[in-house]
């Protein structure tokens, strides 16, 4: 390092004059590189003058000032030091003094106290992460030629200085080093994965100037910036803290970086690598300490206070360990399991009403799902059977990005012309039936269900509804009463039809005697609501016949049940909440394996992955008629996030095949079921196709089999962390209903685990 020019206070202030064209009162500021001055003007305005080394690197000093230029332009109001140019426009002064060609340089001072001078508890940390990070983020378009500039201090530079440590003199010390220094080795291909950009890379405590309130009001000294991964920046604020005693408790480091995500966003990936960067930084101090020790002895005198805090501090941070860190920097980062992962129940009956359900005798705290996994708390993963609405797989990367995008852009209502909702309408009623033609967005299968009934209603001048026994169709007043629960709906106008007849699936001829039964079912069902004056308005099936028990009739059985509807007046309503887009394997809508063309389709779950969606299809003519008759407009159904988050759902179906793979793992998992049923006396029949199956369970009674079947689903969760649920009315069919990104290799998972949880359960009963 060349030493700064020698410069009195004189020739400064001619220089500031001559120059600059302003005249000062000169003070002298320390520097390592340069001879800097404050300088102060008659009406309070303060400057600093730097004179610039000659053997500096003029691409260095060039791209400090580009940097200035650019935060200016960008973020006017952040705390960093504004540049001015001298009288003749240029960015540096340049002039010869003794032969040698100097240049300077003039910026505005800030004042404040280094944060490395305060003490613990003087500052905010948090306002300390944000002004970081806004200077982060207005840095992302900065370039310079500078910033492939070779920092020692740059932490990826870590092994090259492996050398180094033999001038480390105690051997406690030298390994700790060694390690850190190995672990870093190996992480060097996942941190050059990382984002990376001009970075000011020197965030340490002189540099951040912290006012009278405890906040950040300047951040100087931009000689240091390197293009580096992001995370880089509030690493090395973070292990400086430690390094200058500011911060004693690494655990007490939060703060800033929660002050640093509120603005700036960050990865998993980067929160990762966090703690290994503060330790590598740490490594840093201590190596270059050493190494100026032999070879710089003014250098390392600057640094011995650094090196032997950075020597305390690193013991602490390795007997800690990254585990607990980690997860506490996660979850201020919004990358991670929230902290405290318990979840007191009591709180949430308070709040929830203890009426509100929960899954299992254990319940669930889920904090992260990916594809078919799901993560709790504590960082267990679990294999979802269970879940339906993240249909093509749980965050799925293409449609979290589609939602992400949307809602950066515009979140406005079917008020408003936009393009992406017709698209939307385009492709969903590409693959139906013509007559349905049009459709109504709204927000959940409910109001779905809601709207057809009402609509169907208007159509038919009909009061009557028929549907399957033990039949959900949603939470509304209206669709309250066509979903009955355990006996008949409270409603007089709705009537309930046997299920199908067991034991029979699509495919199977229907037998003469049970074709028989079905139809005098239907001819009961249709008399009762004669008899109360009333006619139907329309048949409601969930084309899966979900919650009346997982039945996969032949094609008969529907045909039978709904030519008498029709013949009777009424319309049919196909509820593809559960089998829609393509759950069944063998089609992409239900209906079309119950072999039914339906007058009205009515969605949900699935539509959105997760974004609350839902949507009714049905003829233009009769879609108009609702409108005249009664307006219709939902808020949210069909906004642009909605129509973002539905076609990105039915690009994913498309790319990854997914109706065929529900088709292909369906009946790799009915065929493995079908081999544990007949191996375990308490395994009976397996109901569904594609990715809905229910397995029931046998046992001498009912409330026998409803037991059992409690065990095995949450044997299932807490002993092999597979979820799937039950089902049907006498809650005796075990329930399996997976994304429908679930493979063989999952499905085999499950095999095992089912029929290791049947026998153990069966034992202990
Ligand atoms: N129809 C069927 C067949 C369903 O399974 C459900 C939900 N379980 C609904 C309608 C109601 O949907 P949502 O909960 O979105 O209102």
């Amino acid at each position: 390092m060349s030493a700064p020019p020698v410069f009195d206070r004189a020739e400064a202030q001619r220089l500031a004059q001559d120059v600059y064209g302003l005249s000062l009162t000169i003070e002298r500021l320390p520097g390592e590189r340069d001879s800097n001055f404050l300088g102060r003007t008659d009406s309070g305005r303060n400057y600093v003058l730097k004179i610039i080394d000659a053997g500096a690197d003029p691409l260095g000093a060039d791209c400090q000032v580009r940097v200035l230029q650019h935060l200016a332009e960008q973020d006017p109001s952040l705390a960093v030091p504004r540049h001015s140019a001298t009288v003749d426009g240029s960015d540096f002064g340049a002039f010869n003094r003794d032969g040698q060609s100097l240049s300077s340089c003039l910026l505005s001072f800030l004042p404040g106290r280094p944060l490395a001078e305060t003490a613990a508890g003087e500052c905010r940390l948090e306002n300390v992460g944000e002004v970081i990070a806004r200077m982060d983020r207005a840095l992302q378009g900065f370039f310079h030629p500078a910033l492939a500039q070779h920092l020692a201090w740059d932490i990826r530079r870590l092994p090259a200085l492996r050398d180094s440590c033999q001038y480390i003199e105690t051997a406690d010390l030298r390994g700790p080093v060694e390690h850190v220094i190995g672990v870093l080795q190996e992480r060097l291909p996942r941190l050059r994965a990382l984002r990376a950009q001009a970075i000011h890379g020197d965030c340490h405590g002189g540099n951040v100037l912290i006012g009278g309130a405890g906040d950040v009001c300047g951040i100087v000294d931009f000689g240091d910036m390197i293009h580096a991964p992001v995370i880089f920046e509030p690493a090395v604020a973070m292990s400086e803290l430690l390094t200058e005693g500011v911060v004693t408790d690494p655990a007490a480091l939060s703060p800033l970086l929660e002050g640093y995500a509120r603005l700036a966003t960050l990865d998993g990936a980067e929160v990762d690598l966090l703690y290994d960067l503060i330790t590598a930084r740490h490594a840093t101090t201590i190596v270059l300490h050493a190494w100026r020790g032999r070879h710089d002895p003014a250098g390392a005198a600057l640094l011995e206070e650094a090196a032997s805090r950075a020597a305390a501090s690193l013991d602490g941070l390795l007997r800690l360990g990254p585990v607990a860190l980690s997860r506490e920097w996660h979850r201020v980062a919004g990358t991670g399991a929230p902290a405290g992962a318990s979840i007191d129940l009591a709180r949430r009956h308070r709040l929830l009403g203890a009426g509100a359900e929960l899954f299992y005798d254990k319940p669930l705290h889920l904090v992260r799902g990916e594809g078919v996994w799901l993560y709790d708390a504590a960082g267990s993963a679990y294999l979802d059977g269970y879940n339906n609405v993240p249909h093509v797989g749980h965050c799925h990367p293409h449609v979290a990005r589609a939602i992400a995008r949307q809602t950066a852009v515009l979140a406005t209502h079917t008020r408003y012309l936009h393009e992406s909702i017709l698209r939307y309408a385009e492709r969903l009623l590409a693959g139906c039936p013509p007559h349905l033609d049009a459709c109504i967005f709204v927000n959940s299968g409910s109001e779905a269900n809601d709207v057809a009934w009402r609509m169907a209603q208007l159509a038919t001048g009909h009061a009557g509804a028929v549907i399957m026994a033990h039949a959900y169709h949603g939470i509304t007043e209206a669709v309250a009463a066509l979903t009955p629960g355990a006996g008949e709906s409270h409603d007089p106008r709705v009537v309930t039809l046997a299920p199908p007849p067991a034991g029979i699936s699509a495919g199977d001829m229907m037998a003469a005697s049970l074709q028989r039964a079905a139809t005098a079912d239907i001819e009961r069902a249709l008399h009762a609501l004669m008899e109360r004056g009333l006619a139907p308005g329309a048949f409601f099936l969930d084309t899966a016949l979900t919650s009346s028990g997982i039945y996969d009739p032949p094609t008969e059985w529907a045909e039978l049940l709904t030519s008498r509807i029709r013949a009777a007046g009424g319309l049919i309503i196909a509820d593809e909440v559960q089998y829609g887009l393509g759950r069944s394997g063998s089609h992409f809508w239900g209906f079309e394996r119950r072999g039914i063309v339906p007058d009205i389709v009515t969605l949900g779950k699935p539509l959105g992955n997760g974004y609350p969606m839902g949507a009714v299809l049905a003829n233009r003519r009769m879609i108009e008629a609702f409108q005249r008759k009664f307006g219709f407009f939902s808020t949210f159904g069909g906004n642009p996030v909605a129509a973002a988050a539905g076609l990105a759902v039915l690009e994913v179906i498309e790319r990854e095949r997914l109706r065929e793979n529900a088709a292909a793992t369906g009946a790799y998992l009915r065929a493995g079921l079908e081999r544990l049923a007949a191996a375990h006396p308490a395994l009976g029949a397996v109901r569904g196709s594609g990715l809905l199956l229910g397995l029931e369970v046998l046992a001498e009674d009912a409330a026998a089999a409803k037991s059992l079947t409690h065990k095995i689903v949450n044997a299932l969760a807490a002993g092999s962390r597979i979820l799937i649920g039950s089902e049907g009315p006498a809650a005796n069919i075990l329930k399996i209903r997976p994304p429908l990104a679930f493979r063989p290799e999952h499905a085999d998972l499950m095999i095992e685990a089912i029929g290791r949880a049947a026998a153990t359960a069966r034992e202990g009963a």
